[in-house]
């Protein structure tokens, strides 16, 4: 068998290396890394490239270029610098793909992905939120695969018959509920960044973390489900299930739930894209259901996590208002992080930019093109600054 080519856009983050250290102990030949890219982590990111013999690599920001030529000096590895030179990577022959970039700034090299009609690995689910219709007519256009990594959407993935579409009544994505499951609304209020980064079940990069807390991350997930598996929302249900085990159900027709589960180890969902459609084995702990005893689910609480009806209303707006919530909530994280506004706060500037934003654009088309997209995501940052400085305390 000759080896999957492979690119990995966002190689320095919590997915990235996780995707590297399953090549790593892959089958001798069975990968061959054509290009990886990263933000700023010019040393990371040269170093992977020697160890893993890749062709090309890229950083987004220009200012660490020459710290990654550097890197590089003495190896016949190409190398670029700048936003455009990460949708290079992107572009370059690859038989797959892992778009595990953070947030918006993977759009553009996802597209070039999907564009020329490789196998996709969707980590980054901020792309499919705010540009979901676009890249599935590019999919379809191209005949490119996208493979979801998200585990709850490869959970999915798996159990999802496409051939049995019409029986199937609706999926169930689990949430661990983040930390604040059982927090009161006063514990949620005081909170912050180190107490809402500090996830319960997974390990993963910060802005997901803090989107799991108000379960925002959940609230993305909705609006990804719902492109990947084309279901209106009100087929799409979440459960809290804070152990973290059952990663995703189908519920059929004749009353029986398929489910996907396994230890919360991201390897596990990345292994699955990685050797699909064969299987490949990993170093994740294996689950021992009769230690584990008993598994736990309750349905969220909308009250305490209006992030979740926030973006079911955003899916049902259409148009931009996906993309203006997206873009909203990487602000409204960011300045609480930042320390400038409270945790509850990060709901309430996502809901006055898409109040602000349903009011200037009345009902609007889907983003037809990348630019429009791009366009709807400044939009969204906009209101969102504008929001976070009026709740700034
Ligand atoms: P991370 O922050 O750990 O890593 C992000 C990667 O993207 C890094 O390599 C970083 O250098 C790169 N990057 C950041 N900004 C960039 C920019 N402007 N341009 C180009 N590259 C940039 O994030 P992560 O936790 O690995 O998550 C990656 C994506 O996968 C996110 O969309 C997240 O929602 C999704 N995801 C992650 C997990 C997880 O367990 N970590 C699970 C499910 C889905
Ligand atoms: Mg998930």
């Amino acid at each position: 068998m000759s080896a999957r080519t492979i690119t990995l856009l966002g190689a320095t983050g919590s997915v990235g290396r996780a995707t590297l250290d399953l090549i790593a102990r892959a089958e001798a030949g069975a990968y061959d890394v054509v290009a990886l890219t990263a933000n700023s982590q010019a040393l990371e990111l040269a170093e992977a490239a020697r160890r893993f013999g890749a062709r090309f690599c890229a950083v987004a920001d220009e200012a660490a270029g020459p710290a990654l030529g550097e890197a590089l000096a003495g190896s016949a590895i190409k190398w670029g610098a700048g936003p455009q030179a990460v949708a290079d990577a992107a572009a370059m022959e690859a038989d797959w793909v892992m778009a595990a970039i953070v947030g918006a700034a993977g759009l553009q090299p996802i597209l070039a992905a999907v564009r020329r009609g490789a196998c996709v690995a969707f980590a980054n689910k901020e792309a499919l939120v705010c540009a979901g219709v676009l890249m599935l007519e590019e999919a379809a256009r191209s005949g490119a695969t996208l493979l979801p990594v998200d585990s709850e959407h490869n959970a999915i993935f798996q159990a999802f018959d496409p051939a049995q579409r019409r029986h199937i009544r609706r999926i169930i994505l689990t949430a661990s509920g983040g930390p604040f499951h059982n927090a009161s609304l006063d514990t949620m209020r005081q909170a912050g960044p180190e107490q809402a980064v500090a996830h319960p079940t997974w390990s993963m990069g910060a802005k997901i973390s803090v989107d799991s807390a108000p379960m925002m991350n959940k609230g993305l997930e909705i609006i990804e489900a719902c492109h990947l598996f084309a279901l209106p929302q009100e087929q799409v249900d979440v459960l809290v299930h804070p152990e973290s085990i059952v990663h995703g159900l189908v519920e059929y027709a004749d009353g029986g739930m398929l489910a996907q589960l396994g230890c919360p180890d991201m390897r596990t969902p990345i292994a699955h894209a990685l050797a699909w459609p064969d299987r490949m084995d990993t170093p994740v702990e294996r689950l021992d259901l009769a230690k584990l005893g008993a598994l736990s689910f309750f349905a969220p609480d909308p009250g305490r996590f209006p992030a979740l009806g926030l973006a079911r209303n955003a899916f049902i707006a259409g148009g931009t208002a996906p993309a203006v919530l997206n873009a909203a909530n990487e602000v409204a994280v960011a300045a609480f992080l930042a320390g400038q506004i409270g945790f509850l706060d990060i709901a309430a500037a996502v809901s006055e930019a898409l109040d602000e934003g349903a009011r200037a654009a009345g009902a609007s088309a889907a983003p037809a093109s990348i630019d429009a997209v791009i366009e709807a995501d400044a939009h969204g940052r906009r209101l969102a600054q504008a929001a976070v400085s009026r709740l700034a305390r």
